[in-house]
């Protein structure tokens, strides 16, 4: 038994030493804030899919005004959104939304965690998305979160009785949340998680309900409402000086990478729960009944009646004072039985004994990454702030056997300062996001070890364990090696200490087309992870291709430095894909990873390790015109990709579009949402119409449909109106239902196969109504749908054409998948084949 404890103090450990690795400096009134927490022993878990459904005001509200324990847990990292901030996708973004939740609890005093399940992209109905995730895997997480978490109450976000409504991945997360809350104390039910944590039964299930649930504000006024609790999430919390829903506010503006940047709110603000299991309170306190005191655990009231008069009588202009009943408190609970509440409540004690005693303890790399087999040094920094006898005895650093005694008395306000060195042992892993270690499938993560499932993020790579002897009481304290440093522009900064490889590699572009047999150049760059690397690199390649050379020798000098390689790939004929991937040999080692970092200010480093590879694709594409204008909207990779066969693309700046210069481009495209969100567009419709008319051909990419529509109508020259119609299921079937159009005869000849081998969807916001000038190219549906003809319309307008689409080539070609490439191609060559008959008839 005595593992599981570890890993869960672990798990706490990793909540609060992450505080994006800086340092909390709490002050007396925030110290006073958190002895009320640690003087309430009851834990709330809020249940939904992705990072942003959690209702951070509700989240503060339990954390801050009823001093919970309060995690959410999200089932999903987030994976299958957009990015507003950066680059990242796919399984980058969800290391990036990740840091952004944990970004959020930092803010409003939550706890994070997670299950295996992968935001695979939007999901119609709960049956699809339990399909595609694994529902025994995922709900078995689920009630490994319960059964370790032991919340005494549940909240929903989302309704369970509500399928095919909204997002397949809400409904779904109601529905595992209430099947968890029976399994969760069934002993039956995965009962190998027993060996590791023990059953628990939760006392009340609620669904987080509003309005919007109801369909209006009227509907919701008239409604029942005797079997819901209203709260007050707009309560003023003098000791931090904020309003809970501005708490709640500034959380949800850590959700960056989805454009939750908003202005804070105050005052008094209603929020709903509806009891859906347990018992009804009388109060709008959802813990009513539930003992949240000391004496909840067996000898916690004597240790409750030391902390309730520190918190009765706290010094707030000198809280060194109670260390020694903070001390006495520690001493008792130590011998308390109750594994669970000991070891949360011995670390929240112990983070307030170094609050109180203002004992800033720092292990600080001089490097930010080391290697395995290398030695670290370290620069130890201890003071003591309070009069409060303290003697540092010793550092020891996690996963090594290395001890340093130190026996330095920590005077009042004297700074100790020691350097030591340890060696990275040569088992130790790298760093990286543990989900991301081995391949998943499309909907699940894969993550072997019990231990980590739920785990928001990898634990610390190493953890200085400092012994402090406080008058004769011996405790250990555990601080995140860290690397801190400053920067002119941006002031002092902490970062992650990360293992990586001696070497890691990357090609920079992910997809890479051959359009033709021709052989091009790829650039490898090699990176060092320490000084004097020196190998050889190859690169893997799929059947038919050709690479030369074999291998190239390199020497780096420095860590950090990199060094560009250049192998001549040549594909075969015949269409093919695959991947090529470099490989670096250093003695008998072998190296294949890439190393990604996503840094941003409002969270921690990340340095994530992917296989270094590169997908290639050899497709036969005919194509006409040569130059194409590109208006970028809320950003995409259509650009690069229609670079890669052969077009010149020149990025034009919306507000710098001037009538008659636009007709040097073959076509123009217009990137996602760019009506949602280039306010200049609205003004240059005029301009980009009279391109058409000129014969210019205009590819307008899908828009949201409902906000925009607001902005203004024109977005066509005819009368289009879009919808939130999608097709989500990517191998939906799709009909070709204008076969002799030149979008599916010219250039390429397109036929059903080439909608093969789409990923994520096929199309979102497909207008639902258009004028008769528009033809329909195709027609396709989700199973069980009617299908939809709007996801390609084209109109000639003028001398031109006017092409709408929804469908989802910017996912698709930065994918590399042909048979999207074609139908662009085609989209880009629209009205050339009739200029060539015209040129022959009069040739
Ligand atoms: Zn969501």
């Amino acid at each position: 038994m005595q593992n599981i404890w570890v890993s869960i103090l672990t798990v706490i450990i990793v909540v609060s030493n992450s505080v994006a690795q800086k340092p909390n400096k709490p002050s007396s009134t925030e110290i006073h804030h958190n002895l009320q927490k640690l003087n309430f022993l009851g834990t709330a878990l809020y249940i939904a899919a992705h990072p942003d459904d959690e209702n951070t005001r509700l989240i503060s509200y339990l954390s801050n005004h009823d001093k919970a324990r309060t995690v959410y847990l999200s089932l999903t990292r987030g994976d299958g959104g957009q990015n507003l901030i950066g680059s990242e996708l796919r399984e980058l973004l969800g290391v990036l939304r990740t840091q952004e939740l944990l970004a959020a609890r930092r803010v409003d005093g939550g706890e994070q965690w997670f299950t295996r399940a992968n935001d695979f992209g939007y999901s119609k109905h709960p049956k699809e998305t339990l399909k595609i995730w694994d529902k025994e895997e995922v709900l078995s997480d689920v009630v490994w979160a319960i059964r370790n978490l032991k919340p005494d109450v549940i909240i929903n976000r989302f309704d369970h009785r509500t399928a095919g409504t909204t997002h397949g991945h809400h409904t779904s997360s109601a529905m595992l949340s209430m099947e968890a809350f029976d399994l969760a104390n069934d002993a039956s039910a995965y009962p190998e998680q027993l060996e590791l944590t023990s059953t628990w039964q939760p006392k009340r299930a609620f669904f987080n309900t509003s309005w919007w649930f109801y369909g209006s504000q009227e509907n919701f006024e008239k409604a029942d409402k005797s079997n819901l609790i209203k709260l007050d999430v707009g309560v003023y919390y003098p000791e931090l000086g904020l309003s809970n829903n501005e708490i709640a506010s500034i959380a949800s503006s850590q959700h960056l990478c989805q454009g939750f940047g908003r202005l804070t709110a105050r005052g008094s603000q209603d929020e709903y729960v509806e009891l859906l299991k347990g018992d009804l309170p009388k109060s709008a306190n959802l813990f009513e009944g539930i003992n949240t005191t000391w004496s909840r655990i067996k000898d916690g009231k004597a240790i409750g009646d030391i902390l309730y008069a520190v918190e009765e009588n706290f010094n707030f202009s000198n809280p060194s004072k109670h260390i020694p009943e903070l001390l006495q408190a520690y001493q008792l609970l130590q011998k308390v039985d109750d594994k669970h509440w000991k070891t949360l409540k011995s670390e929240e004690l112990k983070a307030l004994i170094l609050d109180c005693a203002g004992l800033y303890l720092e292990a600080n790399a001089l490097s930010a990454s080391t290697t395995v087999e290398n030695k670290v040094e370290l620069s130890i920094e201890a003071v003591n702030r309070s009069a409060a006898n303290i003697v540092l005895r010793e550092i020891k650093i996690s996963g090594t056997d290395s001890t340093h005694s130190a026996d330095k008395n920590l005077e009042n306000n004297k700074k100790e300062e020691l350097k030591l060195t340890f060696m990275v042992p040569s088992t130790k892993t790298n760093s990286g996001p543990y989900w991301l270690n081995e391949s998943g499938s499309l909907g699940m993560y894969t993550v072997k070890n019990q231990k980590m499932i739920g785990k928001a993020e990898t634990p610390n790579a190493f953890n200085a364990i400092f012994t402090l002897d406080f008058d004769g009481i011996e405790i250990e304290f555990e601080k995140p090696i860290i690397h801190r440093y400053s920067k002119p522009e941006k002031g002092e900064l902490y970062e992650p200490f990360v293992v990586l490889p001696e070497v890691t590699t990357s090609i920079k572009d992910k997809v890479l087309i051959f359009s033709d047999a021709k052989t091009k150049n790829v650039t490898v760059s090699i990176k060092a992870g320490k000084n004097n690397v020196q190998g050889k690199i190859g690169l893997e390649h799929p059947k038919g291709w050709n690479v030369v050379p074999n291998k190239i020798d390199f020497s780096i000098l420095q860590k950090g430095q990199e060094q560009s390689v250049t192998f001549k790939v040549t594909p075969p004929s015949n269409d093919s894909e695959g991947k090529i991937s470099p490989f670096v040999a250093i003695g008998n080692k072998t190296y294949t990873k890439e190393l990604i970092e996503i840094d941003y200010d409002h969270i921690p480093k990340q340095s994530v390790l992917l296989p270094s590879e590169t997908k290639v694709v050899r497709m036969n594409i005919q194509k006409t015109g040569e130059h194409i204008g590109y208006i970028m909207g809320a950003g995409d990779k259509v650009p690069e990709s229609l670079k890669q066969i052969g077009y010149q693309v020149h990025l034009i700046d919306p507000d710098a579009i001037k009538k008659g210069q636009l007709e040097k481009y073959d076509a123009i495209v217009v990137g996602i949402r760019a009506y949602n969100k280039v306010d200049a567009l609205k003004f240059k419709q005029p301009i980009l119409f009279d391109y058409v008319k000129n014969g210019g051909n205009l590819i307008v990419q899908y828009n949201t449909a409902g906000r925009w529509s607001k902005q203004f109508e024109n977005i066509a020259p005819f009368d289009l109106t879009l919808s939130r119609n999608r097709v989500t299921d990517e191998t939906a079937k799709v009909k070709i239902i204008a076969q002799d159009h030149s979008l599916i005869n010219f250039p390429n000849s397109i036929a059903e196969r080439d909608f093969d081998g789409w990923v994520q969807e096929r199309g979102l916001y497909f207008p639902k109504e258009w004028s008769e000038e528009f033809t329909p190219i195709l027609s396709m549906g989700d199973e069980g749908e009617k299908p939809t003809e709007g996801s390609l319309l084209v109109a000639p307008y003028g001398e031109g054409h006017y092409i709408y689409t929804g469908l989802s080539f910017f996912r698709e070609l930065p994918a590399g998948v042909s048979g999207a490439y074609k139908l662009f191609a085609n989209m880009l060559s629209i009205g050339k084949s009739e200029v060539k008959i015209e040129t022959n008839v009069k040739g």
